[in-house]
Order: structure tokens, then C-alpha cells, then sequence
């Protein structure tokens, strides 16, 4: 008898113990579905903060439209804004690596950029515009691109990636920020800087002597980068991204960095 109670016991301690260890995976599991993002609480955003009116520091503080953006996304999941300074050519691999969960970086949608990551919806549209020198011999696209003349970029943007492949490596030189490839041309490096056409107006702003040729390179839609592993968060991005566009949210920001004219 006191075997058989003994035995009985054993099994139900068995049980109970399957039982917890049955609740503990099952709570465990909870909590990863429970965050969207990488960590709890946070959306990791990573940009390059040297692209105004987008990104740019205002003392030691990262402010702009995406940064906006991005936070008025964050607000409506419930999440606390980080924001990650990287260099524009590391942040499509960060993603893929789950370093961040959202790129915000005035990114311009392309087809081969889709194969490594997924685009939220347009939040805005940019254009790559030819910054020269006044008095310059370039006048527009097609004197640029049938000279010789050299061209600086930042390196990995799609000025970089369409003028490469239009005249060459020999003639496309490349610069971590949009800053320093402006600065090549003031000094005479480059003969022509193509850049997008918000921070091609902020850099001539900046700059005596420099123009934007009226003429465009290419005209482009920008939207957030999200992993391909991470649907939920895309589906939950753009929902808030329809809100904010929706209830005058979006329109408002760029209005705030880019008023428009009259
Ligand atoms: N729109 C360009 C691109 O996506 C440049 C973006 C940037 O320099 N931040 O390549």
C-alpha cells in the first residue's frame, strides 16, 4: 500500500512538474509575441542624421521629418523612440541583421533594395537634383552626363547607385555624408554634386556660390525600411501611417521643415 501511495505521489509530482514547465514555456512564448519589436517597449530607428530638413542634429539633438514621423508612429504603438546615427550605406544591413527596427532615412524605395528589405507606404517623394558652382559649364542633365566631368555622392544613395551605372565608377566619387561631397565641390574636387533636392536647398542655403540646376536626375518615393521577418510591425507601421496621414498628422510636419510657398 505504501508503495502504491508513494508511486501515485510520484507521478503527481511528475505531473505538476510537466504542468510548470508546460506554464513557463507557454509564458515565455507570450512575451515574444507580445513585442513587435526587438526590444520591448522601444522602436529602434536608424538614419543618417545629416540629411536636412529629413535628419539633422539641432545641437546635439536628432530633429526632422522623419524623426517626426517616426515619432508620431511610435506614439500611436505605444513605443518609446531610439534613434540610431549610422552611416546611409549600413542601415539596410542592420535591419536585415535585427540591429534596428525601422530605417527612417529619407529612403528612396527601389526594386533592389526590396529584395533585402520591406518599404512601408510613400510618406514622401524626393528628386535627385544637380548641384553646381555658379557660372558653371554644366547646364543641365544630359551636359553632365555626356561631359566628363567628375560627380560627388554619398555613398550607397541612389544618386550614387543611377549615376554609376550612367557614366562609370572613374567618374562618380563617393562621400560617407552629403556634407562632405559638397564641400569636394566647393573646393573643386567634383564638378558637380547629385544629391536629393531638400538637402541640395539646405546645403546651397549654407554655402555662397552653389545652385541647383533646374533640371531633375530622377524623381523618387521615400518610405521606412522594416525587416522581411517582421510583418506585424510593417502591418502596424503603415496602419499608423494611414492615421497620421488621414487626420492631417503628416502634412503638418512637412509643412513644419518645408513650408510651402505663398
Ligand atoms: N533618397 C536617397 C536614397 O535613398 C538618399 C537618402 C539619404 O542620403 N539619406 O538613396
Amino acid at each position: 500500500m505504501k508503495k502504491i501511495i508513494s508511486k501515485v505521489l510520484s507521478l503527481a509530482l511528475i505531473a505538476s512538474m510537466a504542468f510548470a514547465f508546460a506554464a513557463c514555456s507557454g509564458s515565455s512564448d507570450k512575451k515574444d509575441e507580445d513585442s513587435i519589436t526587438i526590444e520591448k517597449g522601444k522602436l529602434i530607428m536608424a538614419t543618417n542624421a545629416y540629411f536636412p530638413p529629413y535628419e539633422y542634429y539641432d545641437g546635439d539633438k536628432i530633429v526632422g521629418i522623419d524623426v517626426e514621423i517616426a515619432q508620431a508612429v511610435a506614439d500611436k504603438l505605444g513605443l518609446e523612440l531610439q534613434i540610431e546615427d549610422i552611416e546611409f550605406d549600413s542601415i539596410i544591413a542592420g535591419i536585415q541583421a535585427g540591429k534596428y527596427d525601422i530605417g527612417a532615412a529619407g529612403m528612396t524605395v527601389t526594386d533592389e533594395r526590396k529584395k533585402s528589405v520591406n518599404f512601408t507606404d510613400v510618406y514622401a517623394n524626393g528628386i535627385q537634383a544637380i548641384i553646381v558652382k555658379d557660372g558653371s559649364e554644366i547646364t543641365d542633365c544630359d551636359t553632365l552626363l555626356d561631359g566628363d566631368y567628375i560627380v560627388g555622392v554619398q555613398t550607397g544613395t541612389t544618386g550614387d547607385i543611377y549615376l554609376t551605372d550612367d557614366i562609370g565608377e572613374d567618374r562618380v566619387d563617393r562621400y560617407s555624408k552629403g556634407n562632405d561631397a559638397v564641400l569636394a565641390l566647393i573646393q573643386g574636387k567634383v564638378d558637380a554634386v547629385v544629391i536629393d533636392n531638400e538637402p541640395a536647398k539646405a546645403f546651397v542655403a549654407a554655402n555662397d556660390g552653389l545652385k541647383i540646376l533646374d533640371t531633375e536626375y530622377t524623381n523618387e518615393d521615400y518610405a521606412m525600411a522594416i525587416s522581411k521577418d517582421n510583418e506585424e510591425l510593417l502591418k502596424q507601421v503603415n496602419q499608423a501611417l494611414k492615421e497620421l496621414k488621414e487626420d492631417g498628422t503628416l502634412d503638418a510636419i512637412v509643412e513644419k521643415y518645408i513650408p510651402s510657398e505663398g
